[in-house]
């Protein structure tokens, strides 16, 4: 994978690629689908049409991450990539600034936060214990696909490039979440819609004041029964975060070139 490749995934071209007017109809586009989408989905949750499942103990959990990896080794349509290790930690929710998810979402972003190359040095995956499956699933594909990610690219752009990492890894877990649910006929495990959602809010309120556009008020208001992402701070005045804006950007990737995008960029065909 050559450098004038991987040049187009570099954070600086990801966000100046985003930061452009023809894009903000696509974001409100995609934004009021999902919206539309996670109304649906909590109005089903809130009847107790959805089974959230149980929760998995740390033996489940080490058990079953094997064929988790599988599963998005030939999503991504890589072979020969060792395990990581899988250790789990205590992490106190509060640290993680995850307070506004919803309770019903994959906390897909469970890595330890405290150093950014603790998981690629280490090549290890860090859950946190005593989560539903669901969430476990999520999690393990989001981390995992760091670790395919790890092993792809070179590691000067590994390094860095959070945008791209978190962009790419949230989007192929989505995508993972969406087959499984079909297979499993369990509608929870595809609910990364609310996160969607936060995601495109925030990018579309940076992206408008970046442009010098009026957002639409309509699209920032709440409309989830569960009120969860009611408690969320859209200030125009703060920069997303890597994983909103990559979120974001990928969302768009997905619309433009369809959902292959995920393995063809590590396949370094896109
Ligand atoms: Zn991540």
């Amino acid at each position: 994978m050559n450098k004038e490749y991987l040049h187009q995934f570099e954070d600086n071209q990801i966000e100046r690629r985003l930061l452009s007017l023809e894009n903000i109809p696509k974001v409100e586009g995609i934004l009021e689908g999902k919206i539309k989408k996670l109304i649906l989905f909590e109005k089903k949750y809130l009847s107790g049409d959805v089974d959230i499942g149980d929760y998995l103990s740390v033996d489940k959990v080490i058990d079953m991450a094997p064929s988790i990896y599988r599963k998005v080794d030939n999503y991504l349509g890589v072979r020969d990539i060792t395990n990581p290790i899988l250790s789990f930690e205590n992490v106190n929710i509060l640290d993680l600034g995850l307070l506004f998810l919803p309770k019903v979402l994959p906390k897909v972003l469970v890595k330890k936060p405290t150093n950014d190359l603790y998981y690629p040095a280490l090549k290890r995956i860090v859950l946190i214990p005593c989560r539903r499956k669901y969430e476990s699933v999520g999690a393990l594909v989001h981390e995992y696909t760091h670790h395919i990610q790890n092993e792809i690219f070179p590691k000067p752009f590994f390094r860095k490039n959070g945008i791209f990492k978190e962009g790419h890894a949230t989007g192929t877990t989505r995508q993972i979440l969406e087959r499984y649910s079909k297979e499993k006929d369990s509608e929870i495990f595809s609910d990364t819609i609310a996160y969607d959602v936060i995601c495109l809010r925030r990018s579309y309120l940076w992206m408008c004041k970046k442009l010098g556009q009026k957002p639409n008020e309509e699209l920032l208001k709440s409309k989830s029964p569960l009120k969860y992402i009611e408690n969320v701070h859209y200030n125009k005045l703060e920069k997303p975060s890597i994983h909103e804006i990559g979120n974001t950007a990928f969302l768009i990737y997905e619309q433009l070139y369809g959902k292959d995008i995920y393995r063809q960029i590590i396949k370094g065909e896109f």
